[in-house]
């Protein structure tokens, strides 16, 4: 008797067990494919993409992923309605399967996003593939009697050249497939760094930059200028950093050039150019020996008769003796219009502000209209102080420029010196006035501060 009730429970169990097994198969399978399509889902792709990436990795290898965005789904779906949405992402997961090979995984990531992992391919095989995708999808899907062109708009990563991780592999593919897109869509893109950096700038910095400006997020610093024969400061150069809520200080590089493309540099400037004229009054006032403050301007602003009222105003509200006001405008933008330039700065050499040619030596100046500028001082671009005392070219560039200084009696400064053989070689060459880390980084005001304090 308990041996009979032993064994109906055991089939019991194993019944239930049976089940079980049965119900966590097809939960695996709910989490793992997608029920419309059957091709694996999100979670299962960036697994397969996980284990490529191992697989690669050891041997040696490459993994592909291709991510697949189709072009104008949702006026299909407006125009046609769900079902045929439906319907033809079926088939469109149809035709892309049978485009791949069996050992690569076609997935449908959701909506219309797809992506298809390719293993150990050569660049012309993938390129082979993502055509046939393309062409494929040339021909015009029936459904409901109704002819639908579906194309596919795709981006292209790899591992290892375009990113070490699954993440990463799949944002970089997005982001080619932008590209794609932007490029008129129905087309592939390969992901290259650039893109990341356009797309970073473009989207997340135009947006806070806009904030930046609203709410202050910028901070002055002042990199001390030195006269290495006496030691004592001569000036300072006001440089932009932007104090970035979450990414911390962002260099001016990475939002100068955007700036300028978006319009917003003459709120930076003008912002820069009221704060830094206020600390060095300041100091001033506090009986501190501050030399003569230098701010950078592009040409574009100089030639905006607002901007010089602004400058004006500035002037005259803080009281501030021109003497010690200097503006770095490159070589470059002066040189795009030089007869304008002589015009513009002359504008401002009459308010008895001084002009500094910034990164002297890459902008090809002609000699004519250097002897016609109105400028006081020449800065000799940081690229030829760098190797000036072991490079000969570079040491000629720098002995040129240096005698061309002279010869239109003009002041000249380095920039970017770093060490002592830098120093030595300039020293030789008879420059003695000198901005670089050598010296001091650029500070925040108040260990700018110090900095005269001590070297006053
Ligand atoms: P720049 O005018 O050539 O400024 C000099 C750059 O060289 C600064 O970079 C400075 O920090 C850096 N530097 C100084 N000494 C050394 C050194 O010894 N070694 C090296 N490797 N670098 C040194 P920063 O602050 O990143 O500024 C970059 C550029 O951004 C500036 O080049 C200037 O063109 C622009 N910029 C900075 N502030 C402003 C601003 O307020 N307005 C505008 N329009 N442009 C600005
Ligand atoms: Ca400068
Ligand atoms: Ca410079």
């Amino acid at each position: 008797m308990i041996a009979k009730l032993h064994r109906e429970l055991e089939v019991k169990v194993e019944d239930k067990t049976k089940e079980l097994k049965e119900q966590t198969k097809s939960l695996e399978y709910l989490a793992h494919y997608d029920s419309l399509t059957g091709l694996p889902n999100r979670i299962l792709f960036l697994d397969k993409l996980k284990q490529a990436i191992r697989k690669a990795k050891s041997g040696n290898e490459n993994a592909t992923i291709l991510f697949l965005d189709l072009d104008r789904f949702k006026e299909i779906n407006d125009t046609f309605g769900h079902e045929v949405g439906d319907k033809l992402i079926k088939e469109v997961a149809n035709k892309l399967s049978l485009c791949a090979k069996e050992k690569d995984t076609v997935a449908r990531l959701g909506g219309d996003e797809f992506t298809i992992i390719l293993e150990n391919r050569t660049h012309q095989e993938t390129v082979a593939i993502t055509k046939r995708i393309i062409e494929v999808m040339q021909e015009p899907i029936v459904i409901a009697k109704q002819e639908i062109y579906a194309t596919f708009s795709i981006g292209i990563s790899s591992f290892p050249d375009d990113g070490e991780s699954a993440t990463i592999l799949l944002r970089n593919a997005d982001t080619a497939m932008y590209k794609a897109k932007d490029n008129g869509k129905n087309s592939y893109q390969f992901y290259n760094s650039k893109m990341t950096e356009l797309a970073f700038e473009r989207v997340i910095l135009e947006s806070s930059l806009r904030k930046a400006i609203d709410e202050n997020e910028f901070v002055t610093y002042y990199q001390p200028k030195i006269n290495s024969k006496s030691g004592k400061v001569i000036g300072n150069e006001a440089l932009v950093r932007w104090n970035h809520p979450e990414l911390g200080l962002v260099p001016p590089m990475q939002f100068i050039t955007l700036a300028e493309d978006i319009g917003l540099i003459k709120y930076i400037d003008q912002w820069m150019m009221m704060n830094a004229m206020k600390t060095i009054k300041k100091f001033q006032e506090e009986g501190i020996e501050t030399g003569i403050l230098s701010l950078n301007v592009s040409m574009k602003q100089l030639e905006n008769k607002k901007f010089i009222e602004h400058i004006k105003m500035l002037i005259k509200d803080l009281d501030f003796d021109t003497q010690y006001l200097e503006l770095e405008i490159t070589e470059s933008q002066i040189m795009k219009n030089p007869e304008s330039a002589i015009y513009t700065l002359n504008n401002i050499r009459n308010l008895g502000i001084k002009i500094s040619v910034d990164d002297f030596g890459t902008g090809y100046s002609s000699l004519s209209y250097l002897k016609r500028l109105p400028i006081d001082n020449l800065k000799i671009d940081r690229a030829f102080i760098k190797d000036a005392y072991k490079d000969e070219d570079d040491a000629a560039i720098v002995r040129v420029i240096i005698a061309l200084a002279k010869s239109l009696k003009l002041n000249y400064i380095a920039e970017g010196v770093e060490t002592q053989k830098q120093l030595d070689f300039l020293h030789e060459e008879g420059c003695h006035y000198i901005q670089g880390y050598f010296y001091s980084k650029p500070l925040p005001e108040d260990e700018f501060k110090e900095y005269l304090l001590k070297h006053a």
